[in-house]
């Protein structure tokens, strides 16, 4: 293992001092600036991928293919849109048109909330490092980000790497584990992203409203599966497959757990069966397209409820808490109360759960917290509906796993247990904005309507109020202001054009 030089503890208000000066300069009001800084994070990863990719195989054995995918991917994607739509993102947002207060200009003008701090997990830690860095930057803030310690050799080499690409002040990384951490926490930040497990996301969220810090918190999650028998079953165990044993398992949108008819059951390992040896011909334990737990704490937890399971283990199963391998792992026949399902498992091995039919499987998703995506593999459109409009999650996808992150445009986010608030795009920039409430309103607006309004008040002051107050709906169960409105205007041209028609006539008949 990598070793990791951590900030020291005293340093860490003066990092938070330099980036509130630096940000208080107003040097990121300029969108040139800002876009030189999200273009220096698209280089940055640009002139480093060999060491960040040999960074993350010595801290997740990871395969270079998948930091190519899970990482660098998604973190271009951002780069590249988010510098060709800043400008559109930060133009002023006009209200909707209201004939009172047009004269006065209203409207929401985007302004950076201070300085971000990022607190960003091990499993995809380029991404979740500096893809909210891109966002942050692009609203104007500055930020301090906060890397996993499980993941030694990438967080030091970010630290190595941030300051000869970005600016120094508004730009720092600090590295660290609890102590460090929990001092960050004790200062007042202008918004707190963290992205990791939920009980330390409480952890963050106390913190934070001692200085009424506004926060997003991205959890985890057990995101089921629900597999129509009528589905392709080659394609569903193929995609089911990649996308639980990517990174080894260690990805926050990995589908956690497969509900299947079960009748089907047998048909789908089948298939698995064969996806599995197609995926691993010489075995995955010496597969260069496998990677490994992030430390042997993990992969002693997820090895512990493996040997509880009362399912049977049909593929993979052997474990090896040293070398942090837990071999690809399917388990069929598990119940819903098996140590399997009892939490998230964040490693890679996908717990099949029998059930009678698609109400089962529902009643079984929604005993559970709302996890960050509910997957269904179906071709039948009504199918999918029944799934998605009976449970609620982050994310609602069709025969596909984990990819929505790396869609740009798509944001990650989960409800409830699984976290709040967005990141990625447009609504993670919105997040690090200030949308900042604007109205200039002339002098001889008070000449014209709004003169009313000073002392001494007078007595007939209800006909001025009414001209500015709106008016309410219809009255449920009465016919609607609008139907009325119709009728009137059709009534006005009825009448009008029936004028017109007598006036010609009585022109003709003169004639
Ligand atoms: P982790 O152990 O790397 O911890 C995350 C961060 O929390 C680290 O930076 C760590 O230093 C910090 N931390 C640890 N203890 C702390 C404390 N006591 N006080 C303050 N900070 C502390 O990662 P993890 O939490 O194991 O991450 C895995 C979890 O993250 C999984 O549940 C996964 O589903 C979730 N996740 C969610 C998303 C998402 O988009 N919602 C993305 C990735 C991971």
């Amino acid at each position: 293992m990598a070793t990791l030089t951590y900030t020291r503890i005293e340093d860490i208000p003066k990092i938070h001092a330099t980036a509130r000066e630096a940000f208080a300069s107003g040097r990121t009001k300029s969108i040139a600036f800002r876009k030189a800084q999200i273009a220096q994070v698209g280089y940055l990863l640009k002139d480093n991928e060999q060491r960040i990719k040999d960074a993350l195989k010595s801290d997740l054995g990871r395969p270079y293919l998948e930091t190519e995918l899970l990482d660098f991917a998604a973190v271009y994607g951002e780069v590249r849109m988010v510098y060709d739509k800043i400008d559109q993102w930060v133009k002023p947002q006009r209200i909707d048109f209201h004939f009172n207060w047009f004269p006065m200009g209203p409207k929401l003008v985007a302004e950076p909330k201070g300085v971000i701090l990022n607190i960003a997990p091990f499993n995809v830690p380029v991404f979740l490092l500096l893809s909210p860095l891109v966002s942050a930057i692009a609203a104007g803030n500055g930020a301090v980000l906060k890397p996993s310690e499980q993941t030694p050799a990438f967080s030091q080499l970010i630290a190595e790497l941030l300051p000869k690409y970005l600016d120094r002040e508004l730009y720092a990384v600090i590295n660290g584990g609890v102590a460090e951490t929990t001092k960050m926490l004790e200062l007042p930040w202008d918004h707190i992203l963290y992205t990791g497990n939920g009980r330390i996301g409480r952890i963050i969220a106390a913190a934070a409203a001692k200085h009424l810090t506004p926060t997003t918190l991205e959890l985890g999650g057990q995101n089921p599966v629900v597999v129509d028998p009528k589905m392709d079953v080659h394609l569903t165990a193929k995609r089911l497959l990649w996308g639980r044993f990517s990174n080894a398992g260690q990805i926050c949108l990995a589908p956690e757990y497969v509900l299947v008819p079960a009748h089907f059951q047998d048909t789908l390992i089948e298939e698995m069966k064969k996806v599995y040896n197609t995926f691993y011909p010489d075995g995955p334990e010496n597969s260069d397209s496998f990677a490994r737990v992030v430390t042997t704490a993990h992969t002693q937890r997820i090895k512990k409820r493996l040997d509880e399971t009362k399912g049977k283990i049909v593929l993979g199963g052997a474990t090896d808490v040293e070398k942090r391998y837990i071999a690809p792992t399917v388990v069929r026949d598990v119940p819903v109360d098996d140590s399997l399902l009892t939490e998230e498992i964040f490693g890679p091995v996908l717990p099949i759960v029998p059930v009678k039919d698609v109400d089962e499987a529902i009643s079984i998703i929604r005993s559970k917290d709302y996890p960050l995506a509910v997957y269904v593999f179906s071709n039948d459109p009504k199918f999918e509906e029944k799934v998605f409009s009976n449970t609620k999650s982050g994310a609602a996808v069709t025969n596909e796993t984990v990819i929505t992150a790396g869609v740009p445009g798509l944001p990650v986010g989960g409800i409830g247990p699984s976290g709040y608030g967005y990141y990625t795009g447009k609504h993670c920039f919105e997040q690090f904005t200030h949308w900042r409430v604007s109205l200039k309103n002339p002098g001889w607006v008070d000449k014209v309507a709004f003169g009313f309004r000073y002392p001494p008040y007078k007595p007939d002051y209800k006909k001025y109020v009414k001209g500015i107050t709106s008016s309410l709906p219809p009255r449920p169960g009465t016919q609607s202001g609008t139907a009325k409105r119709w009728a009137f205007w059709l009534l006005f041209a009825l009448v009008g054009a029936g004028s017109v028609v007598l006036t010609r006539s009585r022109g003709q008949l003169k004639a």
